[in-house]
């Protein structure tokens, strides 16, 4: 039994049957024993795309001195990401957009990181590529409330994911909020006993929804799209988002637990393994407000392919031993490859003025 179940019991006995994205939030992010508060899970419970390979992060460092060049090469821009995970990402882009006369020295570096174990880490990675290619020193947030300095050019890959989510049940009576509740057997999942008032959200794609399905919501996630799209719009800038997830609303149980890279029950000792949910792209999409443009979704394996990974992949083979030349290939199909990476994450780019980015 983990310290984390005797708190969610507790607080399931004091204040009734849990909402799901009360349960996610606390697994992931308590203050103690959440998930991520606790460890760096990268490696060892998931891998992630920048992990795979540093072709990954050299795109989009790419892609963002391409942004700063089309809104005219600013002589300060926040360069912001959310969910570092190991820094690796923007070890590698902020490396390869170094190259571009001016960047190093307009680039202000602001992450947005909650967990001191993962901040630390990102430290000891950025540390030495910030001072070698003649960045400022970054700065860390733990919200996105703080951001300021734009324009704004913003990457957030798989970030999204891990989001609380609140789940819903449709049943004869509307829809019901999923809830965790505490049985003689442990934690269970059972739709709330009084239907939703507020179902407003729930309409579109969901309205005709049968009996028995699960349609799912991220207040955060379109919170902070939202705030995000009102800062582009202000200053100028591009966000680009990168995630596992679908193109459209629709209903269906996305909600997984992950544990040493095998899935597991989501209620199994809350606050061992990762929780997530496949996001909603058109839900982040249709938070572009005015003056701000949401680019059709496309998948993570054209976007890259676009950005020239293929080239990419050849020039690092040019110089790497057959042993290496084997690994590049490796990354190069895992990330584009339909039955790996390539089709189930999508890529959405909502930008400020008249942006064209790269590869969407
Ligand atoms: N982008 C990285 C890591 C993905 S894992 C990569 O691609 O490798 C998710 C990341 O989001 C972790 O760094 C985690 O600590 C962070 N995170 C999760 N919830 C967060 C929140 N609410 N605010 C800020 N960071 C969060």
């Amino acid at each position: 039994m983990t310290d984390l179940l005797d708190i969610i019991r507790d607080e399931i006995r004091e204040a009734g049957p849990m909402p799901v994205s009360r349960y996610m939030a606390l697994a992931l992010g308590h203050p103690e024993h959440g998930y991520y508060t606790r460890q760096d899970p990268l490696g060892t419970d998931f891998t992630t795309s920048p992990e795979v390979s540093q072709m990954f992060g050299e795109l989009i460092g790419a892609w963002a001195a391409d942004v700063w060049h089309q809104i005219g090469q600013p002589k300060s821009f926040s360069l912001v990401e959310l969910g570092p995970g190991r820094g690796t990402l923007m070890a590698d882009a902020l490396r390869a957009a170094s190259g571009q006369p001016g960047f190093a020295a307009a680039t202000r570096i602001k992450l947005v990181e909650t967990s001191p174990v993962l901040t630390r880490v990102q430290q000891a990675t950025l540390e030495p590529v910030v001072s070698k290619y003649g960045y400022m020193q970054p700065e860390w947030l733990t919200s996105i409330d703080a951001l300021s300095e734009g324009p704004f050019i913003i990457i957030a890959n798989e970030f999204f994911d891990a989001l609380p989510i609140r789940q819903f049940v449709k049943m004869e009576t509307g829809w019901h909020e999923q809830c965790v509740i505490d049985t003689n057997t442990g934690l269970a999942l059972v739709p709330s006993p009084v239907p939703l008032r507020e179902d407003v959200s729930l309409a579109g794609a969901l309205a005709k929804a049968p009996t028995g399905a699960i349609a799912e919501l991220c207040p955060a996630a379109t919170a902070i799209t939202s705030d995000l799209c009102s800062r582009i719009a202000n200053t100028s800038g591009a966000i680009l988002i990168i995630d596992y997830g679908y193109e459209r609303s629709a209903a269906g149980d996305t909600l997984q637990a992950m544990r040493s890279g095998t899935y597991v029950p989501v209620l199994d000792q809350p606050g061992s393994a990762d929780l997530t949910a496949h996001v909603d792209f058109q839900a982040l999409a249709d938070c572009a407000g005015e003056g701000v443009s949401a680019h059709p979704v496309t998948t993570q394996g054209k976007f890259l392919l676009r950005l020239g990974l293929a080239q990419r992949a050849e020039m690092l083979k040019q110089a790497a031993t057959p042993d290496q030349a084997q690994t590049i290939d490796a990354a190069l199909h895992r990330l584009t490859d339909r039955e790996a990476m390539g089709t189930l994450f999508k890529v959405l780019a909502i930008t400020a003025g008249r942006i064209e980015p790269a590869g969407v």
